[in-house]
């Protein structure tokens, strides 16, 4: 039996996407698997997302092991290549590649290949992280149309830094940037992630690229994916391990954080920082026992955690406790640690086991 697992649920994700190209009917949907498909498991929900019409990934390793299994939909490396023998790797893969400063546009030059690569040229818009800055955009532009091979696309996009935050100023003075930049290119654009996709449907364009919101988590600090429509596709499930009594004043765990305001019962899980849990979560944050709430009792530590149950029907060693999934929102989890959902659920570490239903 394993005491810890996330269970992915291939029908959500699937749910997810449908939801998605409801938003965005005109669009075309590159879904974002980066980061182990942000910790649901790379293949098994590139697999699930299979209608997608291309996947994103961050590192071309990623792309590499989606190809091992046999995806061949069009995959877009965000970051692009960085030497030529990684753009080798990506001719020889059929990737698609971001292009987003002078070194790369270089590569490509000096590329004697046979493979047209297909082109993202990024441009920044005020991400100020990654993409040409507005001014150099027509000279990069020539540049990779002057190339030979020729592409055999070539797309534009930028990418918003605060697309879910509730004043859209920035958005919107982010895609009055792109808007004369695009103009006349005469080429597919892309511009929207999850948050941009629900809150500011201008910015959809020819290709939507949704993350956060096909595992079914919102971006937004005030809503849950449940409320936008979506479905948690990860379920973090663990077990109880041990249950103890503790007198009042009694302390539990490392550094005695937790102090026992009253006689109380403790449920120690399987489930630590050795997993992924944060171990900035705090006295108090939710657990989700035999599906009733409970707090968090003092230090997350490497494997285990301990959880305040005296006010929950008794609990036993074995019964099910959920850290987050449909019962308890990741976005929930994720307030009380002071963090995103984006951090916790890439943080599922190797040792716990994805099942795929
Ligand atoms: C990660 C990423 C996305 C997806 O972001 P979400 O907020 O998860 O939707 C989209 N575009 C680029 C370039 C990214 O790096």
């Amino acid at each position: 039996m394993r005491l810890i697992r996330a269970r992915i649920n291939g029908g959500a994700l699937r749910s997810n996407l449908q939801r998605l190209r409801g938003l965005a009917p005109a669009s075309k949907l590159m879904a974002v698997v980066k980061a182990n498909a942000y910790g649901h498991g790379l293949v098994g929900a590139a697999l699930a997302l299979s209608d997608a019409d291309a996947f994103g990934v961050a590192r071309i390793d990623e792309a590499i092991a989606l190809r091992a299994a046999g995806i061949r939909k069009p995959i877009v490396l965000l970051e692009g290549v960085f030497n030529a023998a990684q753009m080798a790797e990506a001719a020889h893969r059929q990737l698609e590649l971001v292009v987003h400063e002078a070194a790369q546009l270089s590569l490509l030059e000096a590329w004697r290949g046979e493979h047209p690569f297909t082109l993202w040229l990024k441009v920044d818009t005020g991400m100020n992280r990654l993409g040409f800055r507005g001014a150099d955009l027509p000279a990069a532009w020539q540049r990779v149309t002057a190339l030979r091979p020729r592409p055999a696309a070539l797309r534009l996009m930028t990418h918003l830094s605060s697309a879910d935050e509730p004043d859209g100023s920035v958005t919107r003075q982010q895609l009055q940037r792109f808007a004369p930049l695009a103009q006349g290119l005469g080429v597919p654009l892309s511009v929207a992630n999850s948050a941009a996709i629900f809150a500011t449907p201008e910015s959809h364009c020819d290709w939507i690229r949704p993350g956060l919101v096909l595992y079914g988590v919102s971006p937004f600090a005030d809503r849950s994916g449940t409320a936008l429509g979506l479905q948690p596709a990860m379920t973090l499930e663990t077990t109880v391990i041990a249950v103890r009594q503790v007198a009042a004043g009694e302390r539990v765990g490392y550094g005695g954080a937790w102090r026992a305001g009253r006689a109380s019962r403790v449920a120690i899980l399987a489930a630590g920082y050795g997993d992924g849990l944060l171990r900035s979560l705090p006295n108090g944050a939710p657990v989700l026992i035999n599906g009733q709430r409970a707090p968090l009792a003092g230090r997350v530590s490497m494997d285990m955690i301990a959880v305040d149950v005296t006010d929950l029907p008794p609990v036993k060693v074995g019964d099910t406790a959920e850290l987050w999934g449909p019962g308890l929102a990741v976005e929930a989890v994720a307030a009380a640690a002071g963090t995103i959902p984006y951090e916790l659920l890439c943080a599922v570490s190797q040792r716990v086991p994805l099942e795929t239903v």
